[in-house]
């Protein structure tokens, strides 16, 4: 299938979610329209000098909901991007910053390249020219349009973002909240390099602490022992499989680009990601055995698969050979409108990428917050924290007459640092997120899916939006 074609059934899939949940809720037709709208969509082409010549390069900006300003969505360096695509993405960014309370409208770039066939200096090359067509129509901004990683992007590219932007606004005292997921140095945050996949990660351990509904999946509750697949490595797939593996997990299957591996004896991931370095591939690891394709990794024995590569992966060709009992949706859009009918028809849990991979746009939330504000997180209070734990124990030394190690005040009387801050803030949003969901799936007997709930959700935060700004009753 041409990847134009996919872009459109990907837009007509969250077309399809967005008129489900819509359909439960009492909003005027109007006001759900103007939700589901894309607002503008900015296309445009710009050359490039590569090799011997030129390459006319085509790119997007697309503004999906103007109810919260600035609007947030990431950036995608991919050969298969096309404008269905972009605007899909970009809705999605909408509904999933009403769902985690993230003040933000939804956004999404893409630039239809392939990055592997890109020198280091052709890619900052792309990156300042796209930048600095986005300034030209002020598509771009702390207080307008505030971009981030995705699909083929790192903190490198955003880094090149901010330095383009400050250099056209140098007396914008707020300028680096311009992006975020940029390096640390360059005005990022800890913790967001690893943010969505921890947020992943964070997300599956409070579904799995629900013990009814793992009863109901024939699962225990909790997220030790639980078989995990994953596919994509990347910077969302990589951390998933790691907080999980951390948290209990055992990664049993791992699809990439080159193809699969399986071992129901669990793959360390540390060791793989050496042997990949070393190899150039996943292939041929230990004792895991190699899959014929790639593909077939989806289509393993577990008990939580995680699609974190690309969207309309899971369709209604494989659907109804998946074993997992739950679907973690850490990509965008992996599951098609007729796959999830027939997912849900064999009681598959899907989590909606919606709310599941979300730690992203939190962490650059806290990012834009932590460059608005110009001061690290923690660095004001740190110190008299620490110092008023040490006081407290203290005390209960004098009274308890035990007096403890270094070790155990080290652990006890910390301040916390910003990336402490950064996780917490992660942790609570993805639990009280998903606490919101659940009661809206619990409550309504037709609310048949966690994704339709969290689009309820969403629809019923940015309504309540629109009212607020009297433009609609
Ligand atoms: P990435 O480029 O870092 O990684 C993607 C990985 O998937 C790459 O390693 C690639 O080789 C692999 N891949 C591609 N096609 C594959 C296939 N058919 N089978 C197996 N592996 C394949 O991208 P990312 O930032 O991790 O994004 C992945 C997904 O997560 C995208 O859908 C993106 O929109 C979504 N997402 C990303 C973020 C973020 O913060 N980066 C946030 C929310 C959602």
């Amino acid at each position: 299938m041409s990847s134009k074609q996919q872009g459109r059934d990907f837009l007509a899939s969250v077309g399809h979610y967005f008129d489900k949940a819509a359909a439960l809720t009492q909003h005027p037709e109007g006001l759900l329209n103007q939700i589901k709208m894309c607002n503008s969509v900015y296309t445009f082409k710009f050359p490039i000098r590569k090799g011997d010549g030129y390459q006319t390069i085509t790119a997007w900006r697309a503004q999906h909901s103007h109810h919260k300003l600035p609007v947030k969505g990431g950036i995608r360096f991919s050969d298969d991007a096309n404008e269905d695509e972009v605007v899909a993405l970009a809705s999605l960014m909408t509904y999933k910053c009403a769902i985690v309370d993230v003040p933000f409208g939804g956004a999404k770039g893409a630039v239809k390249i392939n990055p592997k066939e890109f020198s280091k200096t052709e890619l900052e090359q792309v990156t300042r020219r796209y930048t600095a067509e986005l300034i030209k129509k002020n598509f771009i901004g702390p207080a307008l349009d505030v971009p981030a990683p995705d699909y083929g992007t790192g903190a490198r590219e955003m880094a090149w973002i901010a330095d383009t932007y400050l250099a056209f606004h140098p007396e914008q005292i707020d300028a680096l909240g311009c992006v975020t997921g940029k390096t640390v140095s360059q005005g990022g945050i800890r913790g967001r390099n690893e943010a969505t996949g921890l947020g992943v990660f964070y997300g599956l351990r409070e579904v799995c602490d629900h013990a009814e509904d793992m009863k109901t999946l024939g699962l225990e509750r909790g997220i030790e022992g639980k078989r995990v697949v994953v596919q994509g490595l990347g910077n969302v797939g990589y951390h998933a499989a790691k907080f999980c593996s951390e948290g209990g997990a055992i990664l049993v299957g791992i699809a990439e680009y080159e193809g699969a591996i399986y071992d129901p004896k669990g793959i360390d991931l540390e060791s793989l990601m050496r042997h990949r370095k070393e190899t150039g591939s996943i292939l041929n690891f230990g004792t895991a055995k190699n899959l014929d394709r790639r593909e077939d990794a989806l289509e393993l024995d577990c008990d939580i698969l995680i699609p974190a590569a690309l969207e309309n992966q899971i369709t209604a060709e494989n659907a109804p050979r998946i074993k997992a009992k739950i679907i973690g949706e850490a990509a965008n859009g992996p599951v098609t409108a007729d796959a999830e009918d027939i997912l849900q028809a064999k009681g598959v849990l899907v989590i909606p990428d919606i709310y599941i991979n979300a730690g992203g746009v939190t962490v650059s939330y806290f990012e834009w917050l932590k460059n608005l504000s110009r001061v690290r997180f923690g660095r004001i209070e740190k110190r008299f924290e620490q110092g008023a734990f040490d006081r407290i124990l203290q005390l209960i030394e004098k009274e308890s007459g035990r007096t403890l190690s270094d070790e155990e005040r080290r652990t006890i009387a910390r301040g916390a640092d910003e990336v402490d801050l950064v996780y917490s803030g992660l942790e609570e949003t993805m639990i009280g997120s998903y606490h919101q969901i659940r009661e809206i799936w619990k409550q309504k007997e037709t609310v048949e899916t966690l994704r339709t709930a969290a689009f309820v959700g969403a629809i019923n935060k940015i309504a309540i939006s629109y009212a607020e700004l009297g433009v609609f009753p």
